[in-house]
């Protein structure tokens, strides 16, 4: 695994992608200073050109402005170029660059010039443009107040966010931004946490509950005990993810830049073929417009829309899966999604709730219900596993408190090992227990056939049998309708891996109608599994809990993590995280990808086809000698802008999910309401 990141890491820093190309350039030359060097630039050209037109200078003199205009508008793009002959990625600036070389060395000052004004705003839309697109992630991604109202001997006091720290007391009030991750230790409300999740219906939180920076609190003040802030919290996180993920790169991509890399010296020994061929003319007009024609080849052919195609798709997409509460972690990981055919789901928790109700106690011969449900807490007391939160919830309701002992071992996808007070307790899967002591497994037979079609937590207190606890969990509604989406999307397999029993996943399997079922499978198992498919070419996505599925969802071709909070997210081995735990994120992922993919293509043709366009027109000399570089220019500008405008097509997929999303939450409400003012008008 981390071999596989440094692998990347390196992929990345050795390439560069278009954003980052762009990056570098604005950094040798600020955007302001850009602005005011088209400004000054821009009027010194025009000085020449209007002087020209009306004849108000003597020649020579009148040229003088544009040739100080055109270095100075030039300057950012000589700078670009050095930078990319120093990095040996010969590209577009350098194009453009000799270009501009070339009319300045004719002496066409006034070409120059403006064929450099025109670059100069077209790089500067660009830039701005990527920087909206990023812009836009991180409004989506929920807004963390600067300032946090901290709790100090009973005081509040408004503190900047730098300042506070990890244990201090925030208090926020309804109708505010959380400005911190924490744990709510006074009041209680609701929390609008679509900023992260993507989902619109507010969630409550109490007293122990976890809640996050950046997200909205609806309805009621309360304290927390601060968690993390900054880059560590959940929202930080995600931010920086997204960030990294736009650096990514697809092979895709790669391939455009060497194909990139290999159009330029094509390109310059057609200009200088084609200038060659007409400074050998017989008509004096063709000579003359030998190095104009020159020019032209070499800017129409800039492949600037080229290397923008796949970038600015991209950020696009994540953009629109952020809104959903889908962050994806590489570019990589979104092309994967487009071709995939099988798709793997973990079942407890990912085709079911993962909340259980605890449905049957069933002690083993001479044991008590109390001290069964007593044992079961003490060993599961610290373990995460939605089985364990299901019998912890009810032994609270119960009474039983468990001992607080702190020597305890999970057993991955098996169980959990603690040495309590009452001895030591093994807690887990029937066939585990079996293998720790063969001898109970008569015991254990009779007291499964009773817990039949139920997941069984069964219990051994020092190699002694207990019996069991018998739970349930409901399939989650949509489900169903999910795998249907995805027969639709053309998913050739689906099948449910999971670590419980026959009996229960049978049930699950038959309800939603998956197509295989593995049952009882250990995480490594899982594993194995997921290897085996993607050796026999299956292009495989997994769904699953991330927690313990955590090397079945890297062995998989796109691992998706559901469900996770926190420092999860970023340390978790899935290459696409689900914020919430919509099931329906997946085949819109599928969707997206294919979306992206398409636009990519598109945007290729567009640039190859613009360029020849472009080729044909320059080298057919229909444009006009002294205008044909500006309006080259102009023309690489417009070819940039219907790549950009064709990617940004996408920020607005999945727009209608969310919309409807909210709008059935809303209805929701009116329907709540209406039944409460149904109630109150109900003669008492
Ligand atoms: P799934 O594949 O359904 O998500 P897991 O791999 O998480 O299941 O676990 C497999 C089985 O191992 C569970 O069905 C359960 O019987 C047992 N198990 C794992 N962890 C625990 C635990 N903490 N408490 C009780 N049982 C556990
Ligand atoms: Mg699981």
């Amino acid at each position: 695994m981390s071999q596989l990141q440094t692998a990347d890491t390196t992929e990345i820093s050795h390439a560069q992608t278009a954003s980052e190309a762009l990056e570098t350039a604005a950094a040798e030359v600020s955007g302001e200073r850009k602005v005011l060097l088209s400004l000054v630039g821009g009027t010194l050209v025009l000085l020449t050109l209007l002087s020209n037109a009306f004849g108000l200078l003597p020649e020579l003199v009148s040229q003088i402005p544009a040739l100080i205009g055109a270095v100075l508008l030039a300057a950012p793009l000589f700078l670009s170029a050095l930078g990319e002959i120093r990095r040996t990625q010969i590209s577009s600036n350098t194009l453009a660059s000799l270009a501009i070389l070339a009319a300045l060395m004719s002496q066409m000052y006034a070409v120059a010039g403006s064929l450099a004004f025109i670059l100069l705003v077209a790089d500067q839309f660009v830039t701005r443009t990527a920087r909206g697109a990023q812009r836009a992630i991180e409004q989506l991604i929920g807004l963390t107040p600067d300032i946090a109202r901290v709790v100090i001997d009973g005081a509040e006091q408004d503190l900047p966010l730098e300042e506070v720290q990890v244990g201090q007391i925030v208090r926020v009030r309804p109708g505010e931004n959380l400005p911190v991750d924490g744990v709510v230790i006074e009041g209680r409300s609701t929390i609008n946490q679509a900023s992260l999740t993507g989902e619109a219906v507010p969630v409550e939180v109490a007293v122990k509950d976890h809640v996050y920076a950046g997200t909205t609190n609806l309805t009621g003040g309360i304290d927390l005990r601060v968690t993390e802030v900054g880059a560590e919290t959940t929202i930080g996180k995600v931010t920086q993810l997204i960030g990294e993920a736009e650096k990514s790169k697809t092979p895709k991509q790669l391939i455009i830049e060497q194909v990139a890399q290999f159009f330029v010296p094509v390109v310059v020994a057609i200009a200088v073929v084609t200038w060659w061929a007409m400074i050998q003319s017989e008509d004096q007009a063709v000579r003359d417009a030998a190095v104009s024609t020159f020019v032209q080849i070499l800017v129409v052919t800039c492949p600037t829309a080229l290397l923008l195609a796949s970038p600015t798709a991209m950020v696009a997409a994540f953009a629109a899966a952020a809104r959903l509460g889908i962050l994806i972690k590489k570019a990589t990981n979104l092309e994967a999604a487009a071709t995939i055919d099988t798709v793997v789901m973990d079942k407890t928790g990912t085709m079911t709730t993962g909340v259980f109700e605890v449905s049957k106690l069933v002690p083993a011969e001479g044991v008590s219900g109390a001290d069964l449900l007593r044992a079961a807490v003490n060993g599961e007391q610290h373990s995460n596993h939605p089985l364990a939160a299901s019998i912890l919830k009810t032994g609270k309701a119960a009474n039983v408190e468990p001992d607080g002992t702190r020597d305890y071992e999970e057993v991955h996808g098996r169980g959990v090992r603690a040495r309590t007070s009452m001895g030591e307790l093994c807690v887990g899967r029937a066939t585990w227990l079996v293998e720790l002591n063969p001898a109970i497994k008569p015991e254990l037979e009779k007291v499964e056939a009773k817990i039949e079609g139920m997941s069984g937590v069964h219990v051994m207190k020092d190699g002694q049998y207990m019996g069991a606890v018998g739970l349930a969990d409901t399939v989650r509604k949509n489900t169903k309708k999910v795998i249907e989406r995805l027969r639709e999307l053309g998913v050739r397999q689906i099948a449910m891996f999971t670590g419980d029993r026959v009996s229960v996943a049978k049930r699950v399997g038959m309800n939603v109608e998956v197509d295989a079922i593995e049952a009882e499978c250990l995480p490594e198992e899982k594993h194995e599994q997921i290897r085996r498919l993607t050796r026999s070419g299956a292009k495989t996505l997994m769904v699953g809990d991330g927690i313990n599925d955590g090397p079945s969802l890297a062995a998989a071709d796109l691992g998706v993590a559901m469900g996770l909070s926190g420092s999860d997210i970023a340390a978790n081995s899935a290459g696409v995280a689900l914020m919430n735990d919509d099931l329906s994120r997946v085949p819109f992922l599928i969707e997206l990808s294919r979306r992206a993919r398409a636009i990519v293509t598109q945007n290729i043709a567009i640039a190859i086809i613009m360029a020849l366009i472009g080729l044909g027109l320059a080298t057919t000399r229909v444009l006009n000698e002294s205008y044909g570089p500006f309006l080259a220019g102009l023309y690489q500008f417009a070819t940039g802008v219907i790549v950009i405008a064709n990617s940004f097509r996408l920020f607005r997929f999945g727009e209608h999910i969310a919309e409807s999303e909210a709008e059935q939450e809303s209805e929701g409400m009116v329907r709540r309401e209406g039944s409460i003012r149904g109630l109150r008008s109900q003669p008492s």
